[in-house]
């Protein structure tokens, strides 16, 4: 695994946080994206080239290969192929896309004319020599199924994609350049800015857009998020796959309010919102990446209990949600956040992480101790392994997303009670660990359902 990132951290907090259709942000978002900037390849070819294309194949490699099926990539590509867009997606991908009739699987290019369906997908190998375990080879073909044209892209998990031979565009420098943890908490304590600050003045030199602008923005994730918390508490009924996993979001839900014992309540509402947005996940509904789709449910899930239980009000909330962005950039940044890259650690951890940091940035601690909650909170997902059962985003991660959410919770009462000075492991040490954990991970327990709880429920 080699990081193709460098320099400052500059990716924007809506880079990080984008709606799309679940259940994987790595296996959909992302190869739907890259499937549709590959439509806009094509259509920018010479027309020399476009009237000889007579097919498009698109090869998937490493966990891709594994697990395509479960994580709805098929659909995904196809949809990109198309032309839908997964940031205008409003409800989930249309389920009957693989069997749409063939005049409206049609892509026309110059002259030429022709059909894509389930058949112009290819699973490859598993194991494979590109920098990236989530590829496609994206080629055009003429007529005797030669090459015209070909691309490479990488899904680098949350849903963001990086193309062979293509340098990162260029941005503007942010004015206050991070590269860890450590120089943001010295950024920090030199400016008297918390981190919540830190990166909203970054955004707005990165975007060009101002303070009013990108709170609406934030707004706006913090609104599709609500409305899938909204709708997954609701649901019920089987999730869609072979595995006949039931909604339990409602169940939880209604459990939890009728019991008396306060704690126990908000425990078992945390859990239900967890749930919730997981679920909607599961079944393909829009949420937010957080930092991906398979560990979306963490934030909005404590998101909830910070406006409904905390009563904090709008700053508090958007204050949290750049403190989460933080995390999630630094862990991307120098690590990872896709489970074929370096397993649910960097899912379901790293998502526990943000929560944890956003509740601390919103209840108004110092820096040191959102930074410790964020830590605490990824230091005991470490090791955590990516083996989803049957290829699909359910067992276990609907219920993980629970589990990452209590510990966000934990985890900010641990810090907020100790004195930070005497806090012995970084935010950085512990990005660092699930680097490196990450790397000597078997590719059986990253996001190829080839090992560990994949293969240890038979009936499945
Ligand atoms: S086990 Fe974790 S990393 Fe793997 S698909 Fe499920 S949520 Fe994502």
């Amino acid at each position: 695994m080699e990081r193709m990132d460098s320099g400052p951290i500059s990716t924007s907090v809506f880079e990080l946080f984008k709606a799309g259709p679940g259940p994987s942000s790595s296996h959909t978002i992302g190869p739907m994206e890259a499937a549709l900037d590959f439509r806009r390849q094509l259509e920018t070819l010479p027309e020399s080239v476009q009237d000889r294309a007579a097919a498009v194949e698109v090869r998937l490699f490493g966990s891709l290969s594994a697990t395509a099926v479960g994580h709805g990539t098929d659909k995904a590509i196809l949809a990109g192929l198309l032309g839908f867009d997964p940031a205008r997606c409003s409800e989930a991908l249309p389920g009957d896309i693989l069997v749409l009739q063939p005049d409206k699987r049609r892509l026309s290019l110059g002259r030429s004319a022709f059909v894509v369906g389930p058949e112009s997908i290819r699973p490859d190998r598993i194991q494979h020599d590109y920098p990236f375990s989530n590829t496609l080879l994206f080629s055009l073909l003429d007529a005797a199924g030669f090459p015209l044209y070909q691309a490479t892209a990488y899904s680098v998990g949350g849903g963001f994609v990086q193309w062979e031979g293509r340098p990162p565009e260029a941005r503007r420098d942010p004015p206050f350049p991070y590269r860890t943890a450590e120089e943001l908490r010295r950024l920090s304590l030199g400016t008297g800015l918390t981190l919540a600050q830190i990166v909203l003045q970054n955004e707005m030199a990165l975007s060009g857009l101002d303070r009013n602008r990108i709170h609406e923005r934030l707004d706006g994730v913090l609104d599709t998020m609500r409305r899938s918390v909204q709708r997954g508490v609701r649901a019920e009924g089987v999730l869609p796959g072979a595995l006949g996993v039931w909604r339990k979001a409602a169940h939880l839900a209604r459990k939890a309010d009728s019991l008396d014992d306060p704690l126990n309540r908000f425990l078992g509402l945390l859990n239900a919102y967890a749930f919730a947005v997981a679920e909607e996940n599961a079944a393909g509904g829009v949420i937010v990446t957080a930092p991906t789709c398979g560990a979306a449910g963490v934030v909005p899930a404590v998101l909830t209990m910070i406006e409904g239980h905390l009563g904090l009000g709008p700053e508090a909330v958007r204050s949290g949600l750049l403190a989460a962005a933080a995390v999630g950039f630094l862990a991307k940044n120098n690590a990872g956040i896709a489970g074929a890259e370096v397993g649910c650690q960097g899912e379901v951890g790293v998502a526990s992480a943000m929560a944890a940091a956003m509740l601390a940035q919103a209840r108004g601690f110092p820096s040191e101790i959102v930074e410790n909650a964020a830590e605490i909170a990824l230091e005991h997902h470490l090791g955590l392994t990516c083996d989803p059962v049957g290829g699909y985003v359910q067992i276990p991660c609907i219920e993980r997303n629970a589990m990452g959410a209590l510990k966000a919770y934990n985890a900010c009462l641990l810090a907020g009670a100790e004195d930070a000075s005497r806090h012995r492991v970084s935010l950085d040490m512990a990005i660092r660990a699930m680097s490196e954990t990450g790397r000597d991970m078997n590719v059986k327990y990253k996001e190829t359902a080839m090992g560990g709880l994949a293969v240890c429920l038979p009936e499945c």
